[in-house]
């Protein structure tokens, strides 16, 4: 029931869900992360390398949400992050102007909480246009890519093609 149209981007797959949320709208408790004591250089080194994602097709971890009273919260935000070659940091910011709502990453980087209540399909559709805006290539369509910044700009550059586009700056 919740595949929705991925018709717009076949090159863009949703994985299959770890953990099947549940459906009534209970607030849905959340084990505290043991591993929040991670440093951000190391969490940044465990950021797979371009070559993982050297092909045109791409499959992303399906959001798993969760509702905590008013609050959404994505479980595996930095997971998703991660199997695009992004920083969850930057994916938030993107995340919170979309939604113009208060957005927190949590202590280990991997889940987000989102003040107010989303639907599914409206997080996945955030997230494939950031993966249009800040990951494909422009020239080549690949998903290689990885984010330079400069003086005043930020480009999406690609590991394929050697091509790149500025992008605007979050
Ligand atoms: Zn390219």
């Amino acid at each position: 029931m919740t595949s929705t149209t991925d018709s717009d981007d076949p090159s863009l797959l949703w994985g299959k869900k770890k953990r099947q949320a549940t459906r009534s709208s209970e607030t849905v408790a959340i084990p505290l992360s043991t591993d929040a004591d991670y440093t951000y250089d190391y969490l940044l080194n465990r950021i797979p390398r371009v070559t993982s994602l050297s092909e045109s097709k791409i499959i992303i971890p399906t959001p798993i949400l969760s509702r905590v009273g008013r609050r959404t919260r994505i479980n595996n935000f930095g997971e998703i992050a991660r199997s695009i070659n992004r920083l969850p940091g930057h994916m938030t910011a993107y995340v919170r102007i979309e939604l113009g709502c208060p957005a927190s990453l949590g202590d280990d980087f991997n889940h987000l909480t989102l003040r107010g209540t989303f639907k599914q399909e409206h997080i996945e559709k955030i997230i494939k246009t950031y993966i249009h805006k800040f990951v494909i290539c422009k020239t080549c369509k690949k998903y290689t890519t990885t984010m330079k910044k400069e003086i005043r700009l930020e480009f999406v550059v690609c590991e394929s093609c050697s091509s790149k586009h500025s992008v605007e700056k979050l």
